[in-house]
C-alpha cells in the first residue's frame, strides 16, 4: 500500500493537515489541477467540495498576474484544467454553468473533430504503453504500427470534443481551449521539425475551432525540453503548463507552470488530499531535509 492510500485509510482529510496546507503555504500560491474525463457526479460533488475551499480563477487570469504585478489574485487561487479534450467533457457544461466554474481544457488538435484516437488509447497493455513513451517519435509510430494502429486511422467511435461542442462550451463564458499538441506525441522524443508542427500547428488549429487566439499549451505526459519551450515562446504561446509538481507563485515561469494530478473519479476526500498538494510539501521538505544533512555532512 502507498503512503499515501496509507494516509487516506486513516481518512487523512479530517485530519486537519491538507486544510493547514490550504490556510499556510497554498494560500498566496496558485494552484493548478489536472483532469482528464471525470465522471460527472463526482465532477459535481468535486466542484461542490473545491468551491468551499478554493476560489476557482481562469487560467488566463493568473497569466495576466504573471504579467502585471497589479492584478489581482485571490487567496487560495485554484485553476483547473483538463488534458486531451475528450468528448465526455462536452457532459459536464451544466455543472460548470450550474457552479459558474472557469475551466482551461487542452485540446490533441488534430484529432479534436475527427474519429481518430490517440495512440496511447488503442492499446490497455501498460507495460507497452510505457515503453512506448521511452522510444524516439519514429520507433514508437512504428511500434504501433506494428500492432495495427496507423497515425490518421479513423474509427467507428468520436472520443474526441468536436467543433459544435467546442463552440458551445466557449458561449459558456467559462471554457478557455488551450493546445496539446495535434498528436499527443512525447516532445523530447521528436524530431525538432515534427515537434515545431506539433507546437505550432495545433495553436492554429486550435484558434480554428474555438475562434479566438490560443495563448496556452500543454506538455503531453507532462514532459519538455528546453527546445519545446522555445518552441512554444517562437509559436506565440504566453504560457505552458507541465507536470512538475507543486504549486505556483506570481514569478513562476509562465513555461514552466507546475500542476497536480487529480482523479477523475472515486472519492472526494481523495480529491481534496491530492488538491491540497500535500505531495508536494512533502517534497519540499524532504528536500529541505536532505539538503540540510548535505549542508551537515551527514
Ligand atoms: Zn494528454
Amino acid at each position: 500500500m502507498s503512503i499515501l492510500n496509507h494516509l487516506l485509510s486513516l481518512d487523512f482529510r479530517f485530519s486537519g493537515f491538507p486544510w493547514l496546507l490550504r490556510h499556510s503555504v497554498q494560500k498566496k500560491r496558485i494552484t493548478i489541477l489536472m483532469f482528464h474525463q471525470p465522471q460527472p457526479v463526482f465532477f459535481d460533488k468535486a466542484l461542490k467540495g473545491l468551491k468551499k475551499r478554493y476560489n476557482i480563477i481562469p487560467f488566463s487570469l493568473y497569466i495576466k498576474a504573471l504579467k502585471a504585478p497589479s492584478t489581482i489574485l485571490p487567496d487560495r487561487s485554484l485553476i483547473l484544467t483538463f488534458d486531451d479534450g475528450w468528448a465526455t467533457n462536452f457532459a459536464l457544461l451544466p455543472l460548470l454553468i450550474k457552479h459558474q466554474a472557469p475551466v482551461t481544457i487542452f485540446l490533441m488538435a488534430g484529432l479534436t473533430n475527427t474519429r481518430q484516437h490517440p495512440w496511447y488509447y488503442v492499446t490497455k497493455d501498460r507495460p507497452f504503453k510505457e515503453s512506448l513513451k521511452k522510444m524516439s517519435d519514429s520507433a514508437r509510430i512504428a511500434a504501433l504500427k506494428r500492432t495495427g494502429f496507423e497515425e490518421g486511422q479513423i474509427f467507428a467511435e468520436r472520443v474526441t470534443l468536436n467543433r459544435e461542442e467546442i463552440k458551445a462550451m466557449q458561449k459558456s463564458g467559462l471554457v478557455e481551449f488551450g493546445s496539446h499538441t495535434l498528436t499527443h506525441p512525447i516532445l523530447p522524443k521528436c524530431s525538432d521539425s515534427k515537434a515545431a508542427k506539433e507546437i505550432e500547428l495545433s495553436k492554429t488549429k486550435t484558434e480554428e475551432f474555438s475562434g479566438i487566439p490560443c495563448n496556452f499549451f500543454s506538455f503531453p505526459n507532462g514532459e519538455y525540453s528546453e527546445r519545446d519551450i522555445r518552441l512554444c515562446k517562437k509559436a506565440g504561446y504566453q504560457a505552458a503548463v507541465t507536470l512538475d509538481t507543486g504549486y505556483n507563485t506570481r514569478r513562476t515561469d509562465p513555461f514552466r507552470l507546475k500542476r497536480i494530478s487529480v482523479p477523475d473519479n472515486g472519492s472526494i476526500s481523495e480529491l481534496l488530499v491530492k488538491a491540497s498538494g500535500i505531495w508536494a510539501f512533502l517534497k519540499v521538505i524532504t528536500g529541505k531535509q536532505k539538503r540540510k544533512r548535505r549542508h551537515s555532512g551527514l
